[in-house]
């Protein structure tokens, strides 16, 4: 059996309180990085050492359990199997919680963000995701002002007791965004995500601003139904002018594939090149689902709008609207995961599944 989780509690609680309970559940990134002895390398360390730096969260009017994944990790390291890992800690504590706050990296948290969107089917509670660009025992580090925030957008209830956020959102530097929208866009600065296509859910100042007409909707009596698995037999193909279709087809004819992001250019643009189409067609017609998402930060793939992508539609190629390339590339996998018929996968992977692209 595997070992408990380590955690700790902290704040004020009582088991008659209408204080919220937030679950913040560490896995590593920059937040609580140190510097190793004899190098300048950051590396992932244990949550305990962060708690030193926030003693304000001892004097929280809710109560705060951290736990800790059993290895801090680099978000480098993440793998779909510690998605699955997450998914399970918060369907076990969903009762026991109001939210949720998963501390991470902010390498890949978009993709974390994303796949637990997918995950957490029937979510109605806040899980947010939140990290640094500075460690927290720095002096001018991101780690506190992101981590209270976070703590505060989770423990969150409207009027009427439901709570404010009720699906998987990235908190940083100021900004709340729908997880599966969001992209890391920066390495220095400390605004690291935004999301270009979807408008930002909350705006943290003085007072914390909702977007209301933006967040989904809290819907009562929706149960969470967890989900645990993801096929990794999925691929980026990235286009550029000069790809070699050779090339493409290898990665066509690689065993085990079973779906390719097509990163086109513009409104979904690709070469016409007959060689490089019939590398596409032929991956259609093995059965490899092949979702075409636009390389530009804005805007969407529209296949027809031109007429080098009027070809990718007629051999089979997906639309995926303004979907980002984290948010597309963990569909893949949870749809595959699903095991849905080609066709039904198809047809999923261009609709919207929760709120990760418009129609
Ligand atoms: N490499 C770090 C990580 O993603 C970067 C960060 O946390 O900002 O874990």
């Amino acid at each position: 059996m595997a070992a408990p989780y380590k955690s700790i509690t902290l704040g004020n609680y009582s088991q008659d309180s209408t204080r919220s309970r937030v679950l913040v559940i560490y896995t590593g990134g920059t937040f609580g990085m140190v510097y190793q002895s004899k190098g300048k390398q950051l590396v992932p360390f244990e949550f305990e050492y962060a708690l030193d730096y926030l003693p304000e969260l001892h004097r929280l009017e809710r109560e705060v359990v951290f736990l800790s994944l059993h290895q801090p990790i680099d978000s480098s390291d993440i793998t779909p199997a510690i998605w699955a890992e997450l998914g399970q800690i918060i369907s076990d504590r969903y009762e026991q919680f109001d939210g949720f706050v998963i501390l991470h990296g902010t390498d890949t948290m978009a993709f974390t963000a994303s796949a637990l969107s997918y995950l957490l089917e029937g979510l109605n509670k806040p899980v947010i995701l939140t990290g640094a660009q500075l460690p927290v025992g720095i002096a001018r580090s991101d780690a506190r002002e992101n981590l209270l925030t976070a703590l505060e957008i989770a423990a969150t209830r409207k009027d009427d007791g439901s709570p404010m956020v009720s699906e998987v959102c990235i908190f940083f530097n100021s900004l709340l965004l729908r997880g599966n929208r969001a992209r890391k866009k920066e390495t220095s600065q400390f605004n690291a995500f935004y999301s270009e296509n979807y408008p930002v859910l909350a705006n943290a100042g003085v007072r914390i601003d909702y977007n209301i007409p933006y967040l989904k909707p809290f819907e009562p009596g929706s149960r969470l139904k967890l989900h645990h698995r993801l096929d990794t037999n999925v691929f980026f193909v990235k286009l550029f002018p000069g790809i070699e279709p050779g090339i493409v087809r290898s990665i066509v004819a690689t065993e085990g594939l079973k779906g390719i992001v097509l990163e086109t250019f513009g409104a979904g643009n690709a070469p016409q090149a007959p060689q490089f189409v019939e590398a596409l067609a032929r991956a259609v017609q093995k059965g490899i689902a092949v979702l075409n998402v636009t390389q530009c930060e804005g805007g969407r793939v529209v296949q027809g709008q031109y007429g080098v992508s009027r070809r990718l539609a007629e051999i089979g190629v997906v639309g995926g609207s303004d979907i980002t390339p984290e948010a597309a590339i963990t569909k893949l996998m949870f749809l595959l995961g699903r095991g849905y018929a080609y066709q039904e996968l198809c047809g999923k992977l261009a609709k919207s599944l929760c709120g990760e692209m418009s129609a």
